[in-house]
């Protein structure tokens, strides 16, 4: 933090009261609207952003200039400025974050190279690591599934865990939560945010506050908006940069206010709202926009569904879903352990800077406003694709029976009407649930049975091979529609109590009617926080839960994050054998293809009780609002409407959910009861990893080379070879996947050839700190088409990432063909369309492209964080203007292109590419360079953000 004394603003800190008489200082806004009148009416979100940047206001990476500039925000001005946020904090997953202390390794040990001390390569703001996404689905519907899952989660991860305890012991704010916990946003949320921080090192008698606010690597990391938190995901460069002391810099937002009023109807979720406000938000184009909810419908909605609402952000595309801090965050705080000096202190900060209160309509600047009536939202469904196509819980029969028959490019299966009802009998197999003798757990808690041992990888082959998932046994047959997944799943429901509490009652109320789950049915419950198995069990639910099917299978990610394991073999053979349509209902955020599992082409997005009875109905073509959900006892019909809960019996539930003293126990056991398959993992000690042989964790090359002075770069480039020509909606997980790993991909032919069984293979999420595999899986999602390959006679593409090697058009993986053209020294390109890189924010996506030896990415649109991704690796981003597009410009992948920059970089400019065609014709367009910022362009010179600030640090 700069020097008060010295700082330009200095006159504009003051002192605020806590109710309990207790001071502390803090940086005034209300005294910056003295220059500035126009700060008090800019949108809540903006003046936590700007009580950032006059705080850090040093005269150097933070000016006098970007505080003027941003406390002029004007609602509709063209957006040129650009602000140096200062987070408080950085918050990890293990997926992103293992990649992440691999690269902080990796800089430690250029620095002890160059006669440096490591240290020099220190988190400067607290950085919490949660392990939340490696946890898979492999046993289920049976009460040793959560140990038996633990068991093999760290039979997988050993090396990575160990990895984390070098990472514990060599940084000084680094901290990790263990596996078995819960899931990042949810702990977040309930745990690290605290309200007000100070600096490490302010020991000052009465200490300067300010508001939380963070960066995390994981896209929903704006779950945390639901309790005022400013705060975004980010790639794992762009985080590393934070975290060691750069400002995250954006182009000064628009925000779009959005306008509640009115109350959610009897029998509507939290997860039916955010689906309403996905569909709505997509539709107003918020894509690198804040959204600030406020008006009375707003201020009426519990704390959970806000923060349900402020998780989907990444699905309706805006930076932000952003709730202000009000009376009712404050009980949230309370009812969630907070101790008492923390509330008091966080409401009397925001009440001094006059940032308390759910704003009223007109209060504030917007630049545009959108509104909705909370009575108008249904019960819905999300997909089968895509998480902004709403579907009325009424329409999705209909709506599934006409995408199974529709063209691919209408969102359709494009299978023959006529086979829609055809059913498939299952070979006659074992028990579809394993050992249902086994104990239950008590409150969740792991009960961590198996002891490690030394050959773990022989072990966990042998395990898997013993557990995998048996095929229904008897006359059960499988057909189009089929709900072969219910999950319930993920951070965004699983920390909201109501839609948690409605799923147990709704299981009640069935079981009490005689229904049970179709045997088909892969069934699971996965919540975030070991809190929730604890209310579900104080409320007398989760043995309800249990007899359906939903026993605990894991605190983490698991089918959100497509570690949903696998189907029985069995009817993976009848899905692939004819062309079934199988279905998912989950309560997550995403549905991409092949994100939940590879053969499961429909995906439906649901609350949690939604997620329940379609297990129990078995088919997404079972009309929930006209047919009954199955025959119970006597085989009387039994409807949906007889076993919805009520808003009345949810609310006598949730006093279990708000128990301060479990929510401070519960955390308190990350510390001194981490669990003892934790404990039992061995860390490498020491200011600098040794990287030892290891298929998970590896040093990566980015620093190979490395030179305090920059190479000069010469951003343009001719005779690129088309690596890929690519549709829209080309997600993350297209680019750098991370569920299976295929043993025929470049990947599992790598890791077999390094004495890794299929079993052991893990999945690419979990290899990320490994760069041979992570290079191998870069276009490697078995979904992905490159229209480089031509249709087949049915006008089909081939799925799978696979090129034409120009020139000669041989056919043969990505990776493969890229290897060749970096050998020979060709540069590459990509072209694809609109929204390229939507979806998890996953630096792998970029870095996998940089190693590919891609220059440039030539898209119609690109998503957030990815662009600036590819940016901070050093790859060009370069947008097509107006209605141009590769289809436009006829390109087929035959063609050489030439990426002409005339002049000095800037941030937007006209960048020319020149299009040869194999006849000796040749075409140009003018495209826009998507380096946006000043900052941005230093990265690229620089040769990405890595390099950058490893300088910096250096330099110091
Ligand atoms: S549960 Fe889903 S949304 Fe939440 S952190 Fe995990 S993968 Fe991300």
């Amino acid at each position: 933090m700069a020097d008060a004394t010295a700082h330009a603003f200095a006159p504009l800190q003051k002192t605020f009261k806590t109710a309990s008489g207790k001071s502390g200082k803090y940086w005034s806004l209300k005294d910056l609207a003295k220059q500035y009148p126009n700060v008090d009416k800019l949108p809540v979100s903006l003046r936590i952003v700007l009580e950032s940047v006059l705080r850090n206001c040093d005269g150097q990476k933070v000016t006098p200039a970007h505080v003027e500039e941003l406390a002029n925000w004007a609602p509709n001005a063209e957006r040129t400025d650009e602000i140096p946020f200062v987070v408080t904090r950085v918050v990890l997953q293990d997926f992103t974050g293992v990649p992440l202390l691999a690269d902080l390794a990796a800089m430690r040990s250029v620095a002890d190279k160059l006669g440096q001390s490591p240290k020099t390569i220190e988190p400067l703001v607290p950085v919490d690591l949660v392990v939340d996404h490696s946890v898979m689905v492999d046993h289920y519907g049976t009460p040793k599934a959560l140990d038996l899952n633990m068991k093999l989660e760290f039979q997988r991860n050993n090396e990575r865990y160990q990895f984390m305890k070098w990472g514990m012991q060599a940084f000084d704010t680094f901290r990790v939560v263990p596996p078995g916990f819960g899931i990042v946003h949810q702990v977040n949320l309930e745990y690290f945010a605290r309200g007000v921080y100070k600096a490490p090192d302010d020991n000052a008698e009465v200490p300067t506050w300010y508001p939380d606010s963070l960066v995390g690597t994981d896209s929903h990391t704006t779950m945390v908006n639901g309790i005022g938190v400013v705060a975004w995901g980010v790639g794992g460069i762009e985080a590393e940069a934070a975290m060691l002391g750069q400002p995250v810099y954006m182009l000064t937002p628009d925000v779009v206010g959005f306008e509640l009023t009115g109350k959610l109807r009897e029998g509507v979720t939290a997860t039916d709202l955010v689906l309403y406000v996905t569909a709505i938000l997509r539709g107003e184009k918020v894509v690198g926009k804040f959204v600030e909810f406020f008006g009375p419908g707003a201020g009426s909605i519990a704390v959970p569904d806000r923060a349900t609402i402020g998780n989907m952000a990444p699905e309706y595309g805006a930076t932000m879903g952003f709730f202000p801090v009000d009376e009712m965050t404050i009980a949230y705080f309370k009812g969630t352990g907070r101790t008492d000096a923390e509330v008091e202190r966080f409401e009397a900060y925001y009440k001094a800077q006059g940032l308390f209160g759910m704003p009223a309509p007109g209060e504030l600047n917007y630049t545009k406003i959108v509104k909705l009536d909370l009575g108008t939202v249904t019960p819905s469904l999300a997909g089968p694709k895509r998480p902004q196509d709403r579907i009325d819980l009424g329409h999705l029969a209909t709506k599934f029976s006409e995408l199974y028959s529709k063209p691919i490019e209408a969102n359709g299966f494009n299978q023959p009407a006529d086979k829609l009802k055809q059913r498939y009998p299952l070979p006659h197999g074992a028990a579809p649930r394993a050992d249902k003798e086994a104990p239950p757990t008590k409150n969740g808690a792991p009960r961590e049975v198996v002891e490690m041992t030394a050959n773990r990888s022989t072990k966990a082959a042998a395990h898997v091979a013993a557990s995998a998932p048996k095929a229904p046994s008897g006359t059960v047959t499988i057909g189009n529609g089929d709900v072969l997944i219910a999950a319930i799943t993920s951070c965004t429901n699983t920390s909201n109590p109501s839609v948690m509490l409605a799923a147990g009652l709704l299981a009640k109320k069935a079981v009490e009617a005689g229904l049970t789950v179709k045997p088909h049915v892969k069934t699971s419950l996965a919540p975030g926080s070991r809190i929730v198995t604890d209310y579900l069990e104080k409320a007398g639910l989760l043995p309800y839960l249990e007899k359906l099917g939903f026993y605990l299978a894991g605190y983490g990610c698991t089918t959100c994050i497509g570690n949903a394991g696998d189907l029985a073999p069995e009817i993976n053979e009848l899905i692939t054998k004819n062309n079934l349509i199988g279905a998912a209902v989950l309560s997550g955020n995403r549905n991409f293809e092949a994100r939940i599992h590879p053969n499961l082409k429909a995906n439906f997005l649901a609350s949690p009780p939604l997620v329940v009875a379609y297990a129990i109905a078995g088919n997404v073509m079972v009309d929930l609002m006209t047919q009954p959900v199955g025959k119970g006892r006597g085989g009387k019909n039994v409807y949906l409407g007889d076993i919805w809960p009520s808003m009345k019996e949810i609310d006598e539930n949730l006093r279990h959910a708000m128990n301060a003293k479990a929510f401070r126990t519960n955390y308190e056991q990350i510390k001194d009861n981490p669990g003892k398959l934790w404990s039992s993992i061995k860390g490498v000690s020491g200011q600098v990893y040794d990287w030892p042989k290891s298929t998970y964790i590896a040093e990566p090359p980015f620093f190979e080379g490395f030179k305090m002075k920059p190479h000069a770069t010469d951003a343009g480039f001719t005779n690129a070879r088309i690596m890929a020509l690519f549709g829209d909606s080309i997600t993350t997980d297209h680019i750098s996947p991370a569920g299976a790993i295929k043993e025929s991909s470049p990947a599992g032919i790598w890791l077999k050839a390094h004495g890794v069984s299929k079993a052991d293979f893990n999945s690419y999420g979990s290899r990320r700190g490994h760069h041979e595999v992570m290079m191998r899986g870069t276009f490697a999602n078995v979904r992905i088409k490159n229209l480089m390959i031509p249709a087949d006679a049915q006008g089909s593409r081939e799925e799978g990432g696979v090129t034409r090697f120009q020139p000669g058009n041989e056919k043969m993986p990505i990776y493969d063909a890229a290897m060749k053209y970096i050998a020979q020294e060709v540069p590459t390109v990509i072209f694809a369309g609109e929204e390229y890189g939507t979806g998890s924010s996953r630096d792998w996506a970029a870095k996998g492209t940089y190693l590919l030896g891609i220059k440039a990415v030539v898209a119609r649109s690109f998503e957030r964080i990815h662009r600036a991704n590819l940016v901070g690796m050093g790859v060009l981003p370069l947008q097509f203007r107006g209605a141009d597009s590769w289809e436009t410009l006829q390109l087929t992948g035959d063609e050489r292109v030439d990426v002409v920059i005339g002049g000095e970089l800037k941030p937007q400019m006209d960048v020319k590419i020149v299009v040869h065609r194999p006849d000796g014709t040749h075409q140009e367009a003018t495209v826009r360079l998507r380096i946006d910022t000043p900052i941005e362009v230093d990265y690229y010179k620089h040769g990405g953000i890595l390099p950058f600030v490893l300088r910096q640090l250096l330099a110091a």
